[in-house]
């Protein structure tokens, strides 16, 4: 889900070679340099139709996650709404590792052993999936709209005075690929935008071309306040993440801030490697590959075949649903009793013996083809997960 091309492509190691050599570390405290400039120009330039325009760079998916958090209090602070402080995420939402993006996140094991440091002011929309309503579907399903509205009764009973944002993955990722459903997220926009909450679309799987468009928030149309990444934004050459911020929520907290008499900092945040010199050309020779190649098209245009591909597994004993949208896909299988994800993780050891790598999540295989695939190499990983399976079904019980 990280390596959207190839490792070896010379462009990027040129870039990173003259990078090293010109700079090997500036800092972005109260000073900048010219890089992330340029980078945030181009990552902007991105969704032209959007009206997002400031970028603060991070280290990496987490730390974007949780710098989004930090930005929407900000903003509705500097806007003399201090009471608005709560955070909504989703069952199944996976938003790294820190302990705002497990405090939002819905990943039991994940926030179990830490459950005494989650933030105290959240609550969390049920997951879209539901096997029983939507197994099968081809790209995104046609049942479940309505559960936005779920997010309509979190407003009535918290209030919306005290809710500062609303975070989901436009495409739950690490819970095994669940779409939403057709008309599900533009909801949830239309709803935010009614109670004055920020909506942020955790990109950190959908960002760069994997739904076959620059983000889903291209892809589907949908203007959310604030968009994270991080993987595909430096193709994993150099760890770095990014939150992408619309146009006014930064003048707010600045404008605020410059009637505070202080310190002259205006938001209390940042890591000493954000906009490092060599992430920010790794970012900058990404961009250009991704638009020299197209990929971003080309993910696209592949889609179709990976789903008609994908969906001819399901005949294979075991399979209780397949899910696809973009360049990502998912194989659920009925679990061993007793043993929930003993299936699926044989057929992941399976299949990595073979040389074709996917993610085990839960009851389910996962994939996310690189960009510059081609369809050889989609029948390659299809054939595998159906050998794989056969040879699994015959082995494990
Ligand atoms: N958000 C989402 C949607 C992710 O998929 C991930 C990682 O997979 C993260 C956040 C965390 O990113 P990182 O592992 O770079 O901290």
């Amino acid at each position: 889900m990280c390596k959207c091309w190839s490792w070896t492509k010379k462009r990027l190691k040129r870039q990173l070679r003259k990078a090293l050599i010109k700079w090997d570390y500036a800092s972005c405290f109260n000073m900048g340099h010219q890089a992330p400039f340029e980078f945030a120009q181009k990552l902007i330039e991105l969704l032209p139709n959007s009206n997002l325009g400031q970028v603060f760079f991070t280290n990496c998916g987490s730390s974007a996650v949780d710098t989004s958090l930090k930005i929407a209090l900000a903003y509705h602070r500097s806007r003399g709404d201090s009471a608005k402080i709560r955070f909504i995420g989703r069952e199944r939402g996976y938003h790294g590792v820190g302990f705002g993006g497990i405090s939002v996140g819905g990943i039991v094991p994940n926030r179990k052993a830490f459950a005494g440091a989650l933030l105290p002011y959240t609550d969390h929309m049920p997951s879209t999936h539901s096997i029983p309503d939507m197994a099968f579907s081809r790209g995104q399903p046609k049942w479940g709209a309505h559960l936005a509205d779920n997010l309509e009764s979190i407003i009535g009973l918290h209030d919306a005075s005290t809710i500062a944002a609303v975070i989901v993955e436009p495409v739950a990722g690490s819970a095994g690929v669940l779409i939403p459903p057709q008309n599900y997220l533009e909801r949830l926009r239309e709803i935010c935008t009614k109670h004055n909450i920020l909506l942020i679309f955790d990109e950190v799987i959908t960002g760069f071309g994997r739904l076959g468009a620059s983000f889903a928030a291209e892809k589907l149309n949908i203007q959310p306040d604030m968009i994270t990444c991080a993987k595909g934004l430096t193709n994993a050459a150099v760890p770095c993440g990014a939150v992408l911020i619309r146009n006014g929520i930064y003048d707010s907290i600045i404008e605020q801030s410059n009637k505070e008499p202080g310190s002259g900092i205006e938001f209390f945040h940042g890591y000493t490697y954000g906009g490092h010199p060599l992430a920010m050309a790794a970012g900058l020779a990404t961009l250009e590959v991704y638009k020299e190649q197209d990929l971003f098209n080309r993910a696209n245009n592949l889609a179709p075949f990976l789903e008609e591909a994908v969906h001819s597994l399901r005949k294979l004993p075991g399979v209780i649903d397949i899910r696809n949208f973009g360049l990502m896909a998912a194989v659920e299988f009925s679990p061993i009793p007793g043993k929930p994800t003993a299936r699926a993780m044989d057929i992941y050891h399976r299949c990595f013996d073979k040389g074709v790598l996917l993610r085990p999540t839960g009851s389910s295989v996962a994939m996310a083809p690189p960009l510059i695939s081609e369809k050889k190499h989609i029948e390659r990983i299809i054939n595998t997960i159906h050998d794989c399976t056969i040879e699994s079904f015959k082995n494990l019980n």
